[in-house]
This record gives C-alpha cells, sequence and structure tokens, in this order.
C-alpha cells in the first residue's frame, strides 16, 4: 500500500483541507434500506456489506491541475459533483474557461518541447510504470471515489475500472521505447500536445485509455473529464504528482461541454482525441475539419448480442446480462439488441427474467451491489423518455419486482419484448438498463438485423458452432466482436467502430499509431 505519508503529502502540495475524510461518519443504509435489493420476491436478504468511505479524502475545492499544480479557473468559477446514489453534493471543482485552455495548452507545449517529446522512450516508461504501481496500490481509494462520483457499484470500480486503467499504463510503458519496432517505421515521431475529452461513464478508465498511449508516444496532455465525474480524474493528477512526472506532461481542465469545446478547438492542439456521443462527436469532427490536426472518435453504440438456438444457455443468460446491465447499461458498447433465434425465444427470455430477479440494485458502495445509480438526472430523463417510447410504440416493457431508493437516480432493470427494428428502442441508444429483444429465423436474418443501425462498434454470437462465429464475425458490421462472452477489454486489444460510432483504435498497437506522426 503506498503510505498515508506520501498520500497527505500530495494532498499539502494542493492546499487541501479534508471535508470526509477519516473517521468521518456516513452511513450508506440511511439513504439505501436492504430493501432495495431485488431479491425481495425470495423472502430473504443479504446482508448489507457496504465498503467504508473512509480511505477517500474530498476536499471541500478542487483545482485545475496545469504544470503539475492544482490552481484555481482564472475566472475563479466553479461548479458542483454530487453523487448518483444520494444527491448529496460531494465537493466544488474549478470551472475552465478559454484563458485556462490557453495556458493549459501553453503548458503542455512547453513540456513537450523541453522534456517529455525529447526523453528517451526508456525513460518516460519508468514514469508510466510508476502511474501504473501507484494506481494498483491506491486501488481501493480510486474504486470508492469512482463509486461515489459515478453511482457505479463497488464490485465494478474495484474489480474492473480501476485494475483495467493500470493495466493500460503497464502495456503501454511496455511500448514506450520500442516504438521503433511497432510497425510504424524506423523513427516514429510523438504529435506534440493532445487534447482528450472523455465521458462520465468510465471516468477514470477512459482517462487511462486516453493518457496511456498519448504519453508512451511522447505526447503531453490536456484532459478533458465529464462534468458530472471530475474526481478520479483529480486523483490521478495526483497520483502524477506522486510519480515526480514532469510538470505540464499531463494537464487536467475540469469544466462542461464549452471547456472541451475550447480544447478541441485550440490551435495549440495536434490531435484531438473524443470518447461520448456521436451528436457531440459531429460537432468535434467538424471543429477539427481542415486544420489538420489528427482526430480519433469513440462514440455511441446499438449492439447486437446474437443468440443461436444452440447456444449454451446457462453462459448465453449471463453474456446478455453482464452486455446491458453492466455498469447500468452506460455502455458505448452495450448488447442492447438482444437477437434472438425465433425457436428458443421464449427459453431465453424465461430465463433472463428469473436471473434478472436475482440482481441487487441500490447502495453503490455495497459491494453485493450488481446495479448502482444512474449517472445523472438528465441521463435517467433520457432512459425514461426512450423507454416510455418503446411502450407507446408497442413493445411490452417487463422488470424484476424492485423497490428503487427514495433519493438518487435510479431506474430498474428493464426488458423489452415484442420490439421491431423501426422502434425507437432498437435504434437509439438508451444507454440505461434498458434491453431490446427481437428474434430471428435464419443466420442470413440475424445478419440483417445486427446491421440495420447507423452504429458499428461492437457485437456479440453465441453458439456451439466454431464455424458460424467465423461466418457472423465476418458479416457483422461492428468493430469488435466477441464470441460466447461479452464486454470483455484488455490493454493489448484495439477498440473502436464504424459510421456513427466513429473511427480510429484505442488500445493495443493501434492506439498508438493514433498518437503518432505516422
Ligand atoms: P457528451 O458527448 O455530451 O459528453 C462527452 C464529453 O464531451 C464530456 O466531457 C462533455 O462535457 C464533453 N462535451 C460536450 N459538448 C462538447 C463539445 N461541444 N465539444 C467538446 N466536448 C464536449 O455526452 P453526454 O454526457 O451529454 O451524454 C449524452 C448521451 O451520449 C448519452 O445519453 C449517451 O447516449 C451518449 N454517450 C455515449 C458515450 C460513449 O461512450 N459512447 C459516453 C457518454 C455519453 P460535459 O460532461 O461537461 O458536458
Amino acid at each position: 500500500m503506498a503510505d498515508d505519508a506520501g498520500r497527505r503529502k500530495a494532498a499539502a502540495r494542493r492546499g487541501a483541507q479534508p471535508a470526509h475524510g477519516q473517521g468521518a461518519a456516513h452511513s450508506s443504509e440511511s439513504a439505501h434500506g436492504p430493501g432495495t435489493a431485488l431479491t425481495l420476491e425470495r423472502g430473504w436478504q443479504y446482508a448489507p456489506a457496504p465498503e467504508s468511505r473512509d480511505i477517500v479524502t474530498i476536499d471541500p475545492e478542487y483545482g485545475l491541475f496545469v504544470a503539475g499544480e492544482f490552481v484555481p479557473a482564472k475566472s475563479g468559477k466553479t461548479f458542483a459533483t454530487v453523487n448518483p446514489a444520494t444527491e448529496e453534493p460531494l465537493t466544488k471543482v474549478a470551472l475552465a474557461g478559454k484563458a485556462d485552455v490557453d495556458r493549459a495548452v501553453a503548458v503542455a507545449r512547453n513540456a513537450y518541447e523541453s522534456t517529455w517529446g525529447t526523453m528517451q522512450g526508456s525513460e518516460r516508461a519508468k514514469y508510466l510504470y510508476r502511474i501504473a504501481r501507484i494506481l494498483q496500490e491506491r486501488s481501493r481509494e480510486f474504486a470508492v471515489l469512482e463509486s461515489i462520483d459515478n453511482g457505479k457499484p463497488i464490485k465494478e470500480t474495484r474489480d474492473v475500472d480501476i485494475p483495467l486503467a493500470a493495466a493500460h499504463f503497464f502495456y503501454y510503458a511496455g511500448w514506450a521505447d520500442k516504438l521503433d519496432y511497432a510497425g510504424f517505421g524506423p523513427d516514429p515521431r510523438p504529435i506534440g500536445v493532445a487534447g482528450q475529452v472523455i465521458p462520465w461513464n468510465f471516468p477514470l478508465l477512459m482517462a487511462a485509455w486516453k493518457l496511456a498511449p498519448a504519453l508512451a508516444a511522447g505526447n503531453t496532455c490536456v484532459l478533458k473529464p465529464a462534468e458530472t465525474t471530475p474526481l478520479s480524474a483529480l486523483l490521478l493528477a495526483e497520483v502524477c504528482q506522486e510519480a515526480e512526472l514532469p510538470p505540464g506532461v499531463v494537464n487536467v481542465l475540469t469544466g462542461a461541454g464549452e471547456t472541451g469545446a475550447a480544447v478541441v478547438a485550440h490551435p495549440g492542439v495536434g490531435k484531438v482525441a473524443f470518447t461520448g456521443s456521436t451528436e457531440v462527436g459531429i460537432a468535434i469532427a467538424q471543429a477539427v475539419a481542415g486544420t489538420g490536426k489528427k482526430l480519433t472518435l469513440e462514440l455511441g453504440g446499438k449492439a447486437a448480442n446474437v443468440v443461436f438456438d444452440d447456444a449454451p444457455v446457462d453462459q448465453a443468460i449471463e453474456g446478455i446480462v453482464n452486455g446491458i446491465f453492466f455498469n447500468q447499461g452506460h455502455v458505448c458498447c452495450a448488447g442492447s439488441r438482444l437477437l434472438v433465434q425465433e425457436s428458443v425465444a421464449d427459453h431465453v427470455v424465461e430465463r433472463l427474467r428469473n436471473r434478472l430477479t436475482t440482481l441487487r440494485l441500490g447502495d453503490p458502495l455495497d459491494k453485493n451491489t450488481d446495479i448502482g445509480a444512474i449517472n445523472s438526472r438528465q441521463q435517467l430523463d433520457k432512459i425514461t423518455e426512450l423507454s416510455a417510447a418503446g411502450e407507446a410504440e408497442g413493445a411490452q416493457r417487463w422488470s424484476p419486482p424492485c423497490e428503487l431508493p427514495k433519493k438518487g437516480y435510479w431506474f430498474a432493470p428493464t426488458v423489452f419484448t415484442g420490439v421491431s427494428q423501426s422502434h425507437r428502442i432498437a435504434r437509439e441508444e438508451i444507454f440505461g438498463p434498458v434491453l431490446s429483444v427481437l428474434t430471428f429465423r435464419t443466420p442470413d436474418e440475424a445478419v440483417t438485423k445486427a446491421n440495420n443501425t447507423p452504429y458499428g462498434l461492437s457485437a456479440g454470437v453465441w453458439t456451439e458452432k466454431g464455424s458460424r462465429i467465423l461466418w457472423m464475425a465476418q458479416r457483422m458490421r461492428a468493430g469488435v466482436v466477441w464470441a460466447n462472452t461479452y464486454n470483455r477489454f484488455d490493454p493489448a486489444s484495439p477498440f473502436g467502430g464504424y459510421r456513427e460510432s466513429g473511427f480510429g483504435r484505442e488500445g493495443g498497437r493501434h492506439g498508438l499509431g493514433a498518437y503518432l506522426d505516422v
């Protein structure tokens, strides 16, 4: 474990005063009684198993991270971030404006020219390894903080978000001194300053996806986290201090969409990387067009998870649940359209419903929780509106018996059957725990329906026939096709989409190419 002295040192460097800290009383049961789980029907409950919040220190206010220090926004403006599970305000965060973007880009440029861009790859690797190790050492702190700020269950932050974020830094640390052998020519050069805008669904993991390859390739970064989830990126900035990363190599500008737009449009930025909605992705593509900036866009999805009649049903049910209810369905590659072969459709839907009655919804910090809070009021409204449209258009709506907590933003896992391809719930990204079930008779029909979407990010196929897996994978227009599994990620594996899901690849060797002048 990282020693407490190191953490206190880092906190002292940014002049922090703890608001919620050691010894502070936090009752997770006050807002989420044990009755919030879906297991009510069975007549017995899991005992609450809340993770302690004490490991996390949330300061009353956070500055921007520029030139290795936390500084207030030039305008002095701040905004609040809240715990979506309780609506409790957590802290205030600086709102970066254009002047702050100007400064951060200038500082990043200077760091690129004076240190990072000219440093030996083997030296850069040492910093990345250091960041990865500190992330591992402080993983529990990150897991709790991410859960509080985002609403996702602690078992997901603990077992997925944080380990994968560390794995990305480890993986790209390994590339930093091997760029000459990565297949991009004998002496691939970095681009300069990367402007990176990330969403709220995997806040730390998306920061790692963006920063690790950029830094390994020798670029410096200006990162804009999402407005509703800025805290783990700010803790990562503290990790950069602890790792003694040269000042200005990583800069974190908190703010809203306007801050992101200013980062993207800044003439000093040579590479733009964005993950988020297709709508904003289009606006960014327009802003960047004709500037010569390199661009990667990782946008929305409406993936088909295709289940054939010979699929191993138990595993397929787990894959369907993981595909759409993992992270409350706030997943760009979520398997939000279940395409199930007609001959087994009733059986699969019945088994799925049974499985959903065992999921536990409630306190994200409870280690038993499967489904946490929706990230924001705005997102809850969108899910509610699209689900209502599903009913209005004639699909049959079903949710397991489920009592939602009184405070916070919550949505019960929902399954729509009788969905046709023209329904909005079959076409639009809901980005919530809502599954649309469609059926097919033949493999050709499965492919046609799977590809009947403007998106092309991911897909799943469930069958015992290896030849059918390959046949389907060749025909489904998706950047990632999972076979007999779903939502599996690895830093060595490239990820990205076609069509309205964006372009460019993140992860693996391909992810390096996006940050090199090749
Ligand atoms: P956005 O695409 O608006 O947000 C993603 C990031 O971009 C955030 O950091 C946001 O800042 C920033 N941003 C917003 N406007 C601009 C702009 N004009 N220029 C540059 N950056 C900008 O997603 P939302 O949070 O609004 O979610 C809306 C929908 O998008 C969701 O319902 C979901 O369907 C989809 N979505 C898809 C994601 C994916 O991974 N594919 C991720 C997130 C959302 P800020 O947060 O401060 O507004």
